[in-house]
This record gives C-alpha cells, structure tokens and sequence, in this order.
C-alpha cells in the first residue's frame, strides 16, 4: 500500500463557557432516509468489511469519516486498504492512558493516517468536578459534532455485535440521532473472527490488551476486565453517547 504522509489536524473545539458542558448542536436532515438505509442494511448483509467499507466510500466519498479509539486498529487497516486517505477522527479527551497515546503515534507510522485530533478547551467539564456525563458530553459528543457539522454526511464506526449485549443487534447502516448515515464494517464479526483478522494482519494493538483491558477508553474511567463492564465501572453507565 502507497500512503502520502499526513500532518494531523488538532482542532480546538469547544468555545463555550468554562466547565460547562456544550449542547449538541448537530441535527439535520440525514442523506438517507430510513427506509434508504435499512434497503443498503439488508443489501450488505452477508459483505466483507472491506465491501462494506467500499460500499460507503462509494456511497458518500469524502464525506465519509472513520473515528478510531487505538484499542487495535482494525477498522482502520481495513478502511485504510481500500482508501488510504480516508479521515481518522480522534477524540483527544485529555485523559487518555499513555498507551493509548503511543498507538496513535504507532499507527501513524504504519498507516501514515490522514488524522484529526479533536481537543476540547482547557476548561471543559471534568469527570471530577461535573461527572460523567457532562464530562463525556463536553469531551467527546460535542467537539465530535461539532466537527462534523460541516464535514461529514457518514460515519465508519469499529463497533461489534460481540462487544456486549447492548450491542448484539447493531445494525451494519442506520441513521443516527445526529442525521448522520452510520456505518458499521465489522459489526458482525465474532471475537474468533476479530483475533484472526489482528493476528493474520499484525495490527497495532494498544499494549492495555495484554495487561487485562479488554475494553479501553480514558485512564479515570476504565478498569481492567474481561469485557466493557471496566467502562464506568458500577456506575450503570455503559456507552459515552458517542453510539446513540
Ligand atoms: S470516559 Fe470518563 S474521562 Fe473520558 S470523557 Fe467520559 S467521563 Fe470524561
């Protein structure tokens, strides 16, 4: 694979006043209807990640992004093959393990990614004094929408059926409550499938895995476990929002 090296964007996104958590701002009229978008669910069912990947690149060209959490860069080998250029969304939240950190920087190298670094203020809500909620609002939802307002019609999303069972009957395309066409290439692929495909293509895999993390995200709120009950650990909380 040929990549042309891309600097990364960091876009500093949240405006708003200090500690408080910004309103989603993003509702629109989505590309696809409903109906559009279970035809396209029914369509790809039984397709490879990398059709279904080629469907959506084909479907909405650059107004398709990826975002990436560097748990293992799965998606992102699988979408980077069929279009080297696609976006890579990361959501910096400023409390991130270094490790997941040093994957980006890992994955940067391997894929030469065209990335955006989405960062909130200095002053957004904090997970101590605000909670979670308005934590993961201000650091993750609204510089998320915000960026994508005016750039995106689609998403790709790394999210699976095996993740847990929240998740057991996402679909492959819906359309989110932002209006964006969501896009999900590996949601049916079991954890059999998600080893082989890491081991097979030697992807960058955040050095967590192997000390217990089966799912990542930031370093207050994540615990190890065998599976995303580390998340929000007996909070009752279970997604950020960001899957709504
Ligand atoms: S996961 Fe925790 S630290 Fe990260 S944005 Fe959400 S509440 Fe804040």
């Amino acid at each position: 694979m040929t990549s042309t090296l891309h600097p990364p964007i960091v876009a500093q996104t949240n405006d708003g006043m200090p500690g408080t958590a910004q309103p989603v701002t993003l509702r629109r009229r989505a590309v696809m209807t409903a109906d559009e978008a279970a035809a396209a669910d029914r369509l790809l069912t039984g397709a490879t990640p990398h059709e279904i990947v080629a469907w959506a690149l084909g479907r909405f060209g650059r107004r398709l992004v990826l975002t990436a959490s560097f748990a293992e860069t799965t998606l992102i080998d699988i979408a980077t093959t069929v279009d080297p250029d696609i976006e890579v969304i990361f959501l910096d939240t400023g409390f991130h393990f270094p490790e997941t950190l040093n994957a980006m920087r890992r994955s940067m190298e391997r894929y030469a990614l065209n990335l955006t670094v989405l960062r909130p203020d200095a002053s957004a809500a904090d997970v101590w004094a605000s909670g979670t909620e308005a934590c993961c609002e201000a650091r993750k939802k609204a510089p998320l929408e915000r960026h994508l307002v005016d750039h995106a019609d689609a998403w790709l999303s790394g999210l699976r059926r095996a993740d847990d069972a929240a998740r057991a009957d996402a679909p492959i395309v819906s359309i989110d409550r932002r209006g964006l066409v969501k896009v999900n290439p590996i949601v049916a692929m079991s954890d059999a499938e998600y080893e082989a495909y890491n081991a097979e293509h030697d992807v960058v895999v955040n050095t967590l895995r192997y000390d217990g993390y089966a799912s990542i995200g930031c370093w207050p709120c994540t615990e190890p476990s065998t599976d995303r009950s580390g998340r929000w650990a007996g909070s009752g909380k279970t997604e950020c929002g960001l899957h709504l």
